[in-house]
């Protein structure tokens, strides 16, 4: 194992992917700063923050987490990003059938050329915005399943479910046999 790594204290590299606008670096900077700027800034190509998260088994999980930019112009850069990566998350938004179907696009694209033991996470965000609902919960949760992927819903502005999908990837991760 890479160094800073045991049994009781993982370090995992996490990607976030999915089309721009959807809430990527909101869900991280809500998970990372316990915060909402709904004035946050685009991101570009991609941007890097950690946080480290306790279970209750008294295991540390350092996420170091890589925010991407969802515009065409660096899809190609994905590779880059997702490439040893431990975990992905795709997210998409509630409100937008369009960011849905970008998101089944980025599965194809992590079972394609990701690590063969990635877990993977499917995140509906904007869960807030029910009334403008248009991908029904159940679409997701039947995909996630299909695909052998986590499913969450969150709202990175309520705060609703963010923890909640890092401890459950947490529980997720394979753990290194000393
Ligand atoms: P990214 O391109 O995927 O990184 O998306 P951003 O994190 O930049 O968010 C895009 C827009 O969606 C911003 O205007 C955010 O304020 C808004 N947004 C992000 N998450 C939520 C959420 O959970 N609920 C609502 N209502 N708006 C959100
Ligand atoms: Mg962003």
């Amino acid at each position: 194992n890479g160094g800073g790594q045991d049994a009781k204290n993982l370090r995992v590299k996490l990607v976030l992917l999915g089309d721009s606008g959807v809430g990527k670096s909101c869900i991280v900077l809500r998970f990372v700063r316990g915060q909402f700027d709904p004035t946050s800034k685009v991101t570009v190509g991609a941007s890097f923050l950690s946080q480290t998260i306790a279970l209750q088994d008294s295991t540390t999980v350092k996420f170091e987490i890589w925010d991407t930019a969802g515009q065409e112009r660096y899809a190609s850069l994905a590779p880059l990003y997702y490439r040893g990566a431990a975990v992905a998350v795709v997210v998409y938004d509630i409100t937008s059938l369009e960011s849905f179907n970008k998101a089944q696009y980025w599965v194809k694209e992590l079972q394609k050329h990701g690590s063969s033991d990635i877990v993977l996470a499917l995140v509906g965000n904007k869960a807030d915005l029910h009334e403008q609902r248009e991908v029904p919960i159940q679409d997701g949760i039947e995909y996630a399943e299909k695909n052998g992927m986590f499913f969450i819903e969150t709202s990175a502005k309520t705060a609703d479910n963010i923890n909640e999908l890092f401890e459950e990837i947490a529980k997720r991760l394979p753990r290194p046999s000393t």
